[in-house]
């Protein structure tokens, strides 16, 4: 999962940087609305961290700009404690959730994956392949309730994957959504991170699309069991 941060604070792009590469996932940065704006725009994220007032553009610019151009990806907004009006100036211009400055990073990032979550249109906080299941609180991939340790890039892959599931996932894409941009790209290693993974998932799981990419789906006879358990209880943070 790919994740945009606009934010004009040093520290607290920094913070928020580290926080969610510490999560897994692939971040870039920009420090003013101009350049955030085209960010957005230009390369896919699957969410967007918005700080609101920005030098150059205003983040309330920012996302009218990306709505209009129908830019859909989800949104969170940060907002000013003592500036009520600025959340609903911001659900109004398009943002999908907010947090408060300050924050605890805890909030920020249970909120991100919720929102990413629901993009993909999973309510669930646990994501199921057969017997594959990602925990999307912990991070946490089992295979028939066995923990599987997978690199980062390959975690990376696998999640992003697991969000996608039954839809085929070109190389590209893949590529576009596991690193940030200055990160050095080459569709080609997407493949052997492919290949490790299947091997330890063990369970053949990742289909290759001749031609087209990967999909990820539950094997012949597992899929009665796939689909989302019901978890929901640890979603009052994320709502
Ligand atoms: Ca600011």
């Amino acid at each position: 999962m790919r994740v945009l941060v606009i934010e004009d604070e040093p520290d607290l792009a920094r913070q928020i940087f580290a926080t969610l590469k510490e999560e897994g996932y692939a971040v870039d940065v920009a420090h003013d609305g101009e350049e955030g704006h085209f960010l957005g725009d230009t390369e896919p994220y699957d969410a967007v961290v918005l700080d609101l007032g920005l030098p150059l553009m205003d983040g309330l610019t920012v996302l009218e700009r990306w709505r209009r151009s129908e830019k859909d990806m989800p949104v969170l907004i940060l907002t000013a404690r003592e500036r009520w009006n600025e959340k609903v100036a911001g659900f109004d211009a398009g943002a999908d959730d907010y947090v408060t400055k300050p924050f605890q990073m805890e909030e920020l990032l249970a909120r991100l994956r919720a929102l990413i979550r629901r993009a993909a249109g999973h309510a669930s906080v646990q994501l199921s392949c057969g017997p594959v299941v990602l925990d999307t609180r912990s991070g946490r991939i089992t295979v028939n309730d066995a923990t599987l340790k997978p690199t980062a890039q390959e975690y990376k892959i696998l999640a992003y994957l697991m969000h996608h599931q039954d839809k085929i996932v070109s190389r590209t894409e893949l590529t576009e959504h596991v690193y940030d941009q200055d990160f050095n790209r080459d569709s080609n290693t997407i493949e052997v991170f492919i290949g490790r993974l299947r091997k330890k998932l063990g369970v053949d799981v990742i289909k290759t699309e001749r031609g087209l990419g990967y999909r990820l789906c539950a094997p012949e006879g597992a899929k009665e069991e796939s689909g989302e358990k019901p978890e929901r209880k640890a979603e009052k943070n994320a709502g």
